[in-house]
C-alpha cells in the first residue's frame, strides 16, 4: 500500500468572489504525498494493486520529459518494492532534468524512444519488442488512464466533503480523473478545464465513462489551453505568482494554474450564479514547476 496523507480544504477569500458572491473551496489533494501527488495517487493505487496480485515485479509506463506521471509512477514503484521502466518520447538529453532526474534516483529504467516509434505506444507489436528487452512487465498507458485508474479516481471523489457544492472543477488531461469524479461525487456539477487544445476531450471522456456507474452531469471547458498542452505567458506566470502570494497556494502552469485562471474569468463574466458554491481539485503537478 502507498502512504496517503489525508487532505484539507481550504476556503478561498477575495474580493473577486465576494463582489460575484461566490464561494471558492481548494481541495489540496498536491498535499497527499511528497511525490505520488495528487490524482496521480489514485490513478496508480489500483493499477500497482493489480500488478503484484498478478506477480509482477517490474511496471512500464510511458510519458514526456516532463511528465507527471512518469515522476509519480518512478516513485510508486520505488515505494512498494517494483522496478519500473519508464518509455520517454523524445531523444535523452543531459543534463536530465529535474523530472527524468528524480526518476532516474528513484529506480526507473529509461528508454527513449523517437517520435515515431512513441507513436505506437499502445500497439501490440511495440509491446512485444518492449518485452523481448526487458522482460515481463505490467503495462501502465501514457498519463495512467485505464479502468483501474478510473476506479481509483471514484474513490478519490468519495473524500470530498460531506458537505455538497454546486460545482466540482479540475484540470484535463486524458480525462481518467474527471470520470472517476464524474462517476464518484455525490453532488454537483462536475466542470473539466482542458489542458490541451482541441475539442475531443468531450469524446474521451464520454468513452471512458463506465456505463454500469451513474454519472454526474458534466462538461469540458476548453477555452483556457492558453495557446496548448504546457504553454505558459507572462499573464498565466503572473497570476499564479499573485495567488501564491495572496492565498498561499502553489499551482503549476500545465494544469492547476489554467484551472484555477479559467474559474476566475468565469466568475467574472457571471457564469456562476450568486450564491454558488465551488469546489475545485488541486490534482498536483508541481515538480513540474522545476
Ligand atoms: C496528470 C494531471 C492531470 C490530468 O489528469 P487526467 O486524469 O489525465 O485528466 C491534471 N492535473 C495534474 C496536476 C496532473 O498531473
Amino acid at each position: 500500500m502507498l502512504t496517503y496523507h489525508s487532505t484539507p480544504v481550504i476556503p478561498i477569500y477575495d474580493d473577486t468572489l465576494a463582489a460575484a458572491d461566490v464561494t471558492l473551496h481548494i481541495k489540496r489533494e498536491d498535499l497527499n504525498h511528497p511525490h505520488i501527488s495528487g490524482n496521480k495517487w489514485w490513478k496508480l493505487k489500483y493499477n500497482l494493486e493489480a500488478a503484484q496480485q498478478q506477480g509482477h515485479n517490474t511496471v512500464l509506463t510511458f510519458g514526456g520529459a516532463y511528465s507527471n506521471h512518469l515522476y509519480a509512477t518512478a516513485a510508486a514503484a520505488h515505494a512498494l518494492g517494483l522496478k519500473s521502466i519508464g518509455v520517454v518520447r523524445g531523444e535523452e538529453t543531459t543534463p536530465l532534468n529535474p523530472t527524468l532526474a528524480f526518476a532516474q534516483a528513484m529506480g526507473m529504467h529509461m528508454h527513449y524512444s523517437s517520435r515515431e516509434e512513441y507513436r505506437q505506444k499502445t500497439e501490440e507489436g511495440f509491446l512485444k519488442t518492449l518485452q523481448k528487452q526487458f522482460g515481463k512487465f505490467y503495462t501502465i498507458p501514457e498519463g495512467g488512464t485505464n479502468a483501474l485508474a478510473i476506479k481509483g479516481t471514484r474513490e478519490f471523489a468519495t473524500t470530498f466533503p460531506v458537505e455538497p457544492f454546486d460545482y466540482i472543477c479540475l484540470a484535463v488531461g486524458t480525462g481518467g480523473t474527471i470520470a472517476g469524479i464524474i462517476q464518484g461525487a455525490a453532488y454537483g456539477e462536475i466542470i473539466g478545464f482542458s489542458a490541451l487544445k482541441g475539442s475531443f476531450l468531450t469524446e474521451d471522456v464520454t468513452t471512458l465513462l463506465n456505463t454500469d456507474q451513474p454519472a454526474r452531469p458534466w462538461h469540458i471547458n476548453d477555452q483556457y489551453h492558453m495557446g496548448g498542452y504546457a504553454k505558459k505567458n507572462d499573464t498565466l506566470i503572473a497570476f499564479i505568482k499573485s495567488f501564491q502570494a495572496k492565498h498561499n497556494i502553489p499551482l503549476d502552469f500545465v494544469y492547476t494554474g489554467k484551472m484555477i485562471w479559467g474559474i476566475y474569468d468565469l466568475v467574472q463574466q457571471g457564469y456562476f450564479a450568486r450564491g454558488s458554491r465551488i469546489l475545485a481539485i488541486h490534482t498536483g503537478g508541481l515538480q513540474g514547476n522545476g
